[in-house]
Parts: structure tokens; C-alpha cells; sequence
């Protein structure tokens, strides 16, 4: 692909014919969602109902403290579409989250389910809060009035959660058993990412970081680079990043850095990924004092001269402000929305390969849909099974999107959102306007 293209630079300077703005979890999706639909040539009204979330839910969350007081939480459900199936996306608990954060996730559910083709719609929750000075109790508490408020929403056959950024199996528990008590009947298809007691699947937990493997791989691939030895920095040590850096170290990677809320640790002979998840693991998911490592900064390994950059923690860390200081070759987006529409235009112009968080990290939804059918199925994959399928949606989904960025002639982001809102597009086109 020819990465330095002039036609791929007129597209991004070119004003947008209908919205623009900046800033904004949401708006940076709208800008996106502009580039593809003109590409697309997508009728105006289409452009309206897609861009439009169907559904906004804020429900007010009563909590009695373990000091005996009410305290008022608030939470989010947003159905971004149904178009394609039941709505599908996780729900994250943060001090800091807001509608328009919800508004976008939800719609990044949407065109991540239509690019791996899983039959789901999109949809994203979210309640402020902060679970690292909540009790346990408190946060069951929390966990069972939200699912309660939102009993009505949330169904195998409507809308399904799944565990985001600080929430876990054991929330996906508590929110399968709320629901069950409301519909009086053991429901487990209602949430993913539960535990595989409770019906959820074997390796749903890594899914997302061996879905960044897989792609990372194919984009590799690619490129003609040589696998074995490639140097990788991951941001993010979590769920995501963890299990990323653990994969690709197998896989012949040598993972030089990664971070996590303590800092940036570095070691240019390669750091024992295998060590520092058990390391995390007894410091209470720290890796605070780890000692294989010299400290670097964020800033600093985002810089890192790496072959592969895998940002996994949070938003917009890649923006206009720091991507012209990114010297890898590939970038594989495993949180969501990590760059920014600025720094998307910066990475176009210096060539570097993006896979777009819509892409890279769609494993984690791909296995929570062989979750929901395992469930509704009563019948139960091994490991090796589920790994093979995700496997294999994952490279098609990536030789997908890279094959539309080609015959446009622009990034892997812009062609992953013209797949996927053309699929979502043909399928509204079917169904037409209920009236
Ligand atoms: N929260 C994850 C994501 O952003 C998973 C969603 C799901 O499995 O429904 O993709």
C-alpha cells in the first residue's frame, strides 16, 4: 500500500461536508465516520440514522455505603444500533466517564461487531464512579441497582454487557444473577466475559490480547517483516496488554517495554513477560518495584524505537501533540480509541500502518458472541476451539479491511470504517424504516 499517497493527505484536508469537531470521544468517531461515508457516497439520511444512537439510557443508581448513608451514582446504557442483531458492547465503571465517552464506545461496538461479522448490534454502559475506593460490597451494591434500573434493556435477545475498563467476571456474575431474579429464570446469555462456571467460555479472557496477536501478525506479514526478534512496546499492562505482550513474546516477539498505572519499565534484551504477569499478579495488578527493568516514562516508550507500538490502556494517548515522535512501524490499537483524529493524520503522513482499534481489538467481542451461542446452545468449545475460530475471523477480518484501505487508497482506519458502515448501511437498506 502506498502509505505516502497525495490522494490519502486530499482526504484528510479536504473539509467534512457535514459535521466536524474535535475533542470528543464522539465527535473524533463523527470525523472518521465522515471520511468513510463520503468514500461511500452515503445518502444523507442514512448518514443521520447511522451516526444516531437509537437508544440513550441514564438511570440514577441509590447505594447504601458501608457507613449506612445513601450515596447517588449515575449510569449510562447506550444502544448505539440494533440493525445487525441484539446490542452487544461492555460496561465501564470511572470517575471520569460521560455520555459522549459512552455515545462513542457504543458506536465503536457497532462497526467493530460488523467487521468480524458477528451478528450484534453495538452498545456501551457506564457508571461514575471510582471502584478502587469502593468496598466490595458497595460495589456489589452499585452493580445489582444498575442492572436492576436497566432490567427492561438488557436481554439475551436485546442487549447483552460484557466487562469493560474495571469491571470483571465477578460484576458479569452479579449482573446475570440480578437479571435472573427478575426474570425468574437462570438467564446466563444475558452478559459475557462471566465466569466459566456460570457458562462463560474458555478463553474469552485473552481473547482480546490474542486478537491484537493476530492481527499484529498479519499486518507483518504484510509488510515482509520478520517476526522473529521484531521489537514490541505495549502500553497497558492489563487484561489487554498482558496478554498481548505474553503472545507475541511467544511468538518470537522480543516485548522491550510495557507499563502500566506505576510507570514504564524497559529492558532492550527483551523483559520476561511470563515474570512480570506474576509479578502483577501478587502486587495486586502493580508492577510497582519490578525489578528486570530500567523506569521510562510514557512519553518515552510511545518514542520507543520498536517495529511494533501496541497501545492498550486508554484514550487518546496518540494525538497531535506526541505522534510525530512515534518511530514504530506498526501500530495495533488493543485499547479503544487510543489516537486521535490528529494523530491519525500525523501517523498517515509518516506511513506508519495503524490497525484501528475497531480491528485489532474486535477479539475480545468475537469470543464474547462464541460465549453467547455456547450459552444458548447449552454446549460447551474447548480452548482449542475457541482459539481456532477467533483465529481465524481475526486474520479474515484484517485481510478485510486491509483490502478495502487498498482499493480506496487510504488508512486501515478509514477502510475499516468503510466496511463496516457499508455492512450496517446494506443491512438498513433491507430492513427499510418501520413506520
Ligand atoms: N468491552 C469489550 C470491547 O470494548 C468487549 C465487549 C463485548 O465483549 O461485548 O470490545
Amino acid at each position: 500500500m502506498k502509505f505516502n499517497d497525495p490522494h490519502r493527505k486530499a482526504i484528510y484536508s479536504e473539509p467534512a461536508p457535514i459535521k466536524r469537531s474535535h475533542e470528543n470521544p464522539f465527535e473524533a468517531m463523527v470525523e472518521r465516520f465522515d471520511i468513510a461515508a463520503r468514500i461511500l457516497e452515503l445518502d444523507e439520511g442514512f448518514y443521520e440514522y447511522l451516526v444516531t444512537p437509537a437508544r440513550v439510557h441514564i438511570t440514577a443508581i441509590p447505594v447504601v455505603m458501608d457507613s449506612g448513608k445513601i450515596k447517588m451514582f449515575e449510569g449510562y446504557r447506550v444502544i448505539h444500533s440494533d440493525i445487525l442483531g441484539p446490542s452487544k458492547g461492555g460496561i465501564r465503571y470511572a470517575p471520569d466517564v460521560n455520555l459522549d465517552e459512552v455515545k462513542a464506545l457504543a458506536s465503536w461496538m457497532t462497526w467493530k461487531c460488523a467487521i468480524v461479522d458477528v451478528p450484534f448490534g453495538g452498545a456501551k454502559g457506564g457508571v461514575i464512579c471510582n471502584p478502587r475506593e469502593m468496598s466490595g460490597r458497595e460495589l456489589e451494591r452499585l452493580t445489582r441497582r444498575y442492572a436492576a434500573n436497566l432490567a427492561d434493556v438488557f436481554g439475551p435477545d436485546k442487549d447483552i454487557p460484557a466487562p469493560d475498563m474495571n469491571t470483571n467476571e465477578q460484576i458479569m456474575a452479579w449482573i446475570l444473577d440480578t437479571y435472573s431474579m427478575s426474570v425468574k429464570r437462570t438467564e446466563p446469555a444475558v452478559v459475557t466475559g462471566k465466569p466459566i462456571s456460570l457458562g462463560g467460555s474458555q478463553g474469552r479472557r485473552e481473547a482480546t490480547g490474542r486478537g491484537v496477536m493476530t492481527v499484529t501478525l498479519a499486518a507483518m506479514e504484510r509488510l515482509n517483516m520478520q517476526v522473529a526478534g521484531s521489537t514490541v512496546a505495549v502500553q497497558g499492562f492489563g487484561n489487554v496488554g498482558s496478554v498481548a505482550a505474553d503472545l507475541l513474546t511467544q511468538q518470537g516477539c522480543k516485548v522491550v517495554a510495557v507499563s502500566d498505572v506505576s510507570g514504564g519499565y524497559y529492558n532492550e534484551n527483551g523483559l520476561d513477560i511470563q515474570a512480570m504477569i506474576a509479578y502483577s499478579a501478587e502486587n495486586g495488578n502493580s508492577l510497582e518495584g519490578y525489578p528486570d527493568a530500567q523506569p521510562i516514562t510514557n512519553d518515552e516508550l510511545l518514542a520507543l524505537e520498536v517495529d511494533v507500538l501496541a497501545p492498550c490502556a486508554k484514550e487518546d494517548q496518540i494525538t497531535s501533540q506526541n505522534a510525530h515522535t512515534v518511530k514504530a512501524k506498526i501500530i495495533s490499537e488493543g485499547a479503544n480509541g487510543p489516537t486521535s483524529p490528529g494523530g491519525d493524520r500525523i501517523l498517515a503522513e509518516k506511513g506508519t500502518l495503524v490497525i484501528p482499534d475497531i480491528l485489532a481489538n474486535a477479539g475480545g467481542v468475537t469470543v464474547s458472541y462464541f460465549e453467547w451461542v455456547q450459552d444458548r446452545q447449552g454446549y460447551f468449545w474447548t480452548k482449542d476451539r475457541v482459539e481456532r475460530r477467533l483465529d481465524r475471523m481475526m486474520r479474515k477480518a484484517f485481510d478485510d479491511v486491509y483490502d478495502r484501505a487498498q482499493q480506496h487508497d487510504v488508512t486501515m482506519r478509514i477502510g475499516a470504517y468503510v466496511l463496516a458502515i457499508k455492512k450496517v448501511a446494506d443491512a438498513l437498506k433491507l430492513r427499510g424504516i418501520y413506520a
